[in-house]
C-alpha cells in the first residue's frame, strides 16, 4: 500500500506522515529531505544551480541512506547524518532552486520509487500523488493558512534555538510556495482523485487518525 501525501511548507505533512508511517509499521520517505540533501551538498561544494551537468554528477553520485524507523529517521549522506544540517536556513532558502532542475528530479524520483518498491510506505513531498506515485492507494492534499504554517515553522525554530519572526516566515514560506508552485517539472498542485486536507485548526492526533482512517476504507 502506498499513501502519498503533497502540501506545502508547513502544511504538517512531515509530523502526520512520520506518526502514521509508525502505526501501520511503514516505510516512511521524505522526499523534502532527498532534495534537501543534494542542495545541501552542491552549496558545499560550490555548484550553482544553474550547471545542470554539474548538478546531474552531484546527484548521481550521493548515497543518501534513511536510518532508524519512524518517528525518529536520519537521513546519512555519504556516510555523514545530514539531518539538522539539511534544516539549516542556507539549505531552505536555495533548495527550491535547486530541486526544480531536471537533473535533480529525474534521479531521486527514481531513487524514490527503488525505495518504495514492495513495501507499505507513506510518502511525503511536493509531486508524490502526481508524478512519483500517481496509482497511490490513498492521495492526500494537505493545507492550511500561511499564518498557521508560519506558526508551525517558528516552533520548529525556537525547539533548535533559534528566533525567528513571524513576518519573516511568512515571507519565506510564500517565496517557496511560489517558486515550488510555478516550476515547469512537477510543480505543486494537488492531484486528481486526492483528497483534501486542512489541517488549519486540527491536532496532529486529528490528522492522524484521519488518515489511518482512510487506510481502513
Ligand atoms: O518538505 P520540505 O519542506 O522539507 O521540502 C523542501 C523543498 O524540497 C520544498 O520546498 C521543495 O522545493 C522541494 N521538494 C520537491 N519535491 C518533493 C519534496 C520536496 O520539490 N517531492
Amino acid at each position: 500500500m502506498v499513501v502519498a501525501i503533497d502540501g506545502p511548507a508547513g502544511s504538517g505533512k512531515s509530523s502526520t506522515a512520520k506518526a502514521v508511517a509508525a502505526k501501520l509499521g511503514a516505510v516512511y520517505l521524505d522526499t523534502g529531505a532527498m532534495y534537501r540533501a543534494v542542495t545541501l551538498k552542491a552549496l558545499r561544494l560550490g555548484v550553482p544551480y544553474t550547471d545542470d551537468e554539474a548538478l546531474s554528477a552531484v546527484t548521481r553520485e550521493t548515497e543518501m541512506i534513511f536510518e532508524g524507523a519512524p518517528p525518529d529517521i536520519r537521513i546519512v549522506m555519504d556516510g555523514e547524518d545530514v539531518s539538522a544540517a539539511i534544516r539549516s536556513d542556507e539549505v531552505t532558502k536555495n533548495v527550491s532552486d535547486y530541486c526544480a532542475r531536471d537533473a535533480v528530479r529525474t534521479s531521486l524520483v527514481d531513487q524514490q520509487r527503488k525505495i518504495a518498491a514492495g513495501h507499505t510506505v507513506v510518502c511525503e513531498g511536493r509531486d508524490i500523488c502526481t508524478v512519483v506515485f500517481p496509482n497511490a492507494d490513498i492521495k492526500i492534499y494537505m493545507t492550511a493558512s500561511v499564518e498557521e504554517r508560519a506558526k508551525r515553522r517558528q516552533k520548529d525554530f525556537a525547539a533548535m534555538g533559534i528566533n525567528k519572526s513571524l513576518k519573516e516566515l511568512i515571507a519565506d514560506i510564500e517565496t517557496r510556495d511560489r517558486k515550488d508552485s510555478t516550476r515547469s517539472n512537477s510543480p505543486l498542485t494537488k492531484a486528481e482523485g486526492a483528497v483534501e486536507m486542512d489541517t488549519t485548526g486540527m491536532t496532529l492526533d486529528e490528522q492522524i487518525d484521519f488518515i489511518v482512517a482512510l487506510t481502513k476504507m
